[in-house]
């Protein structure tokens, strides 16, 4: 028997899609019908404040159009919160994250003003957790924090682990990673807030996700992502991560500039055998 393939589209419906999207879109599920594997589709609508029911409708539109079909039900990430939640308190109950009360632009002072630069000790970029009775205080007076995932106390929860932790890129072989460099990252925030990156690890072992698919701009998420899978001892998919369509100008597209959407191609009378050929597939 083969090896089960199974790779997912996970957008989040921030935007309506355009040409980058489509892209993506058809490199997984392309590749899934050839794997002869599955293609699911993930709707990553976390962030309440930017996601659109009309961006999410303009998914599932844009997405039949072009002729593809996924797997029903559609994992939405905004029905799922407390499996990220559970995550999260799995990582606090192992001391692996920590509260910070530090607004944006303090921790960026902080990084600023670190005795190491920016790649210094990751711990020294948010100032790690405060002493327990400060903290207390704070917790009183009920100010937002962050839950950050302490660089430290991960390198120690791995140990020899650490150094060794890489990842694989399809045809590439396997990559080292550093997830410190990024610092001390946000995983979660007061109340039911997770993180993207919290969110795809759990959703990706859930649905037994085999091939991560997506766009290179997203080789950075790796590390933290690689990181979290260690520590959460959740399987480690393989990752391709596929080159990025430009527009004329040779700038990536982007959800904020106007024009050249899927709806717009398809209202300017453009048919989807024409775009799938466009962008290179048959
Ligand atoms: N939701 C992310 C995005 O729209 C993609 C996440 C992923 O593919 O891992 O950029």
């Amino acid at each position: 028997m083969s090896e089960p393939f199974v790779t997912r589209f996970a957008p989040s419906p921030t935007g309506r899609p355009h040409r980058g999207h489509a892209f993506s879109a058809l490199t997984a599920w392309t590749a899934a019908m050839k794997a002869g594997g599955r293609f699911l589709l993930r709707i990553e609508d976390i962030d309440a404040e930017r996601c659109r029911p009309q961006y999410e409708a303009a998914i599932y539109e844009d997405l039949i159009w072009l002729g593809l079909d996924w797997e029903e039900p559609v994992r939405r990430q905004s029905e799922h919160l407390s499996d990220y939640q559970a995550a999260l308190e799995r990582l606090a109950a192992e001391g692996l994250v920590y509260r910070c009360f530090r607004t944006r632009k303090e921790v960026a002072q902080a990084i600023a003003s670190a005795p190491h630069g920016p790649t210094g000790d990751a711990q020294a970029l948010t100032a790690g957790p405060l002493h327990p009775h400060e903290e207390d205080r704070f917790l009183e007076e009920d100010r937002p924090f962050a839950w950050r995932l302490s660089m430290a106390a991960a390198k120690a929860a791995l140990g020899p682990r650490w150094d060794g932790l890489s990842y694989e890129e399809d045809g590439r072989g396997r990559l080292p990673v550093d997830p410190a460099t990024g610092g001390d990252v946000v995983l979660g925030r007061k109340g039911l807030g997770v993180a993207y990156h919290l969110a795809v690890v759990v959703d990706d072992a859930l649905q037994a996700v085999t091939h991560v698919i997506r766009g290179e701009d997203l080789i950075e998420a790796v590390p933290v992502q690689r990181l979290l899978q260690e520590l959460l001892a959740l399987p480690e998919p393989v990752y391709r991560h596929h080159r990025l369509i430009l527009d004329q100008e040779g700038r990536r597209f982007a959800k904020r500039r106007g024009g050249e959407t899927v709806a717009d191609l398809r209202a300017a009378g453009m048919d989807p055998a024409a775009l799938r050929g466009e962008l290179g597939f048959s």
